[in-house]
């Protein structure tokens, strides 16, 4: 069978799954502002997308679920994020966590995690280091021998939704090598509440500390390898297309509601053309975003590095279009009761959840230019 290349090529139950998603997501919309403000989870979101079906969609038929396509997962996170990112992005986390235990950890521990899932259980990717910065998959954090396992003295940060997390996908050092663990999270791992930012307040992306916390022999997982489901490649650039989405909703409402010397401001020639330049680029990006996931459906290997550039213009085209949304607000789209200034100080974080733009570019820029780093050339600080 080929892979759908289009949205309304999607399989039936698909379709139903993302019917239910957007109806639950407009009312998500509506309390997003008040989550973001008082920096809380909304609980009560993540629960209703699990009873919606989302959790045991998004986990691989092989490993006991549905087995969401590419295609209709990064829908289903765009949906989400245009509604409330900060949900899209505990959602991607979580479920970028709970398959990946699953997948990886299936020989030790058969179908436990995956059950776990479908239980309802929640998961978090607690992989950034504060020494290994964007490089995530590369930890610096050497694990001990003990009993059992390994021990971990250490600290993970900006772990999206950790304070609810059942579980946690944590990687470290052993004997040289990055090693991935399931973590029950106990007295051992302490939260340090960090988390008061800007943007995506309510993903409530916390510091975690680790005081000799039992990497468990059990619990050890294999590598990642080509043909795992890869939940937060596919899910980043879906969350900032939504932001954008989101943005360019409230500029048009805005440009469209507010009166300047007796005609509406999308009267202004200058928002015409700005409008226009920004949507068609955002159509674009999401055009492309759709192509590569479905060049992920269909197993073409060239969609991991088109995911990279994917997100590098999403999360831009997220920032310009938020952007422009505060010009056409003016300050009353600069008030917080506004949710222009919401949308931009969201934009913003698309572009530092890695891998950011600056490492997307750097990677991006080598492959096209052919460089190819050796201990000789390579750049020293
Ligand atoms: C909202 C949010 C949610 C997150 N959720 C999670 C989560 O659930 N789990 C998790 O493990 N992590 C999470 N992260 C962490 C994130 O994915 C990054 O790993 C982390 O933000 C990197 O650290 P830093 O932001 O301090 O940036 P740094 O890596 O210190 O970067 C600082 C600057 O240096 C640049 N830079 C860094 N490395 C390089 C390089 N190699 N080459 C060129 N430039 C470079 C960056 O682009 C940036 O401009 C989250 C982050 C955010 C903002």
């Amino acid at each position: 069978m080929t892979a759908p290349t289009s949205l309304h090529d999607l399989p039936a139950a698909e379709r139903d799954l993302l019917d239910r998603i957007a109806g639950l997501a407009e009312g998500f919309a509506a309390e997003a502002g008040g989550f973001d403000e008082r920096a809380e989870i909304a609980v009560g979101n993540l629960d209703v997308l699990h009873e919606a079906g989302l959790d045991a969609a998004v986990l691989p038929a092989h490993l006991g679920g549905t087995g969401l396509s590419y295609q209709a997962f990064g829908e289903a996170v765009r949906i989400l994020a245009a509604a409330d990112p900060s949900t899209a992005t505990i959602v991607t986390m979580h479920s970028g966590a709970a398959v990946g235990l699953a997948e990886l950890t299936r020989e030790r521990q058969g179908g436990f995690f995956a059950d776990e899932l479908l239980a309802g259980k929640r998961f978090a990717n607690a992989l950034s280091e504060p020494t290994s910065g964007n490089r995530f998959l590369n930890p610096q954090q050497e694990a001990r021998r003990a009993e059992g396992g390994w021990l971990l003295d250490g600290t993970k940060r900006f772990v999206s939704g950790s304070e609810i997390a059942d579980y946690l996908l944590v990687n470290a050092l052993v004997d040289g090598e990055p090693t991935f663990f399931a973590v029950i999270p106990d007295e051992t791992v302490t939260i340090i509440p960090i988390w008061d930012t800007l943007g995506l307040r309510a993903t409530r992306s916390q510091l975690l500390s680790f005081s000799d916390t039992l990497l468990r022999e059990e619990y050890r997982g294999r590598s990642p390898r080509p043909g795992d489901f890869a939940a937060v490649p596919a899910g980043l650039p879906a969350i900032s297309l939504g932001i954008a989405d989101a943005a360019l909703a409230s500029l048009v409402d805005h440009a469209r509601g507010r009166a300047i010397l007796g005609k509406p401001l999308s009267h202004q020639q200058w928002i015409q053309h700005e409008v226009a330049d920004a949507q068609s680029r955002l159509e674009a990006v999401h055009a492309f975003f759709q192509r590569t996931l479905a060049e992920a459906d269909a197993g073409r290997p060239e969609f991991f590095s088109n995911l990279s550039r994917a997100k590098y213009l999403a999360n831009k085209i997220a920032v310009d279009v938020a952007q422009l949304g505060v010009r056409v607000g003016g300050a009353s789209g600069y008030l917080k009761q506004s949710p222009i200034q919401r949308h931009l100080r969201n934009a913003q974080a698309g572009q530092l959840m890695a891998y950011s733009t600056e490492v997307l570019a750097t990677e991006i820029g080598k492959e096209v230019l052919g460089v190819v780093e050796t201990p000789e050339n390579e750049e020293v600080a």
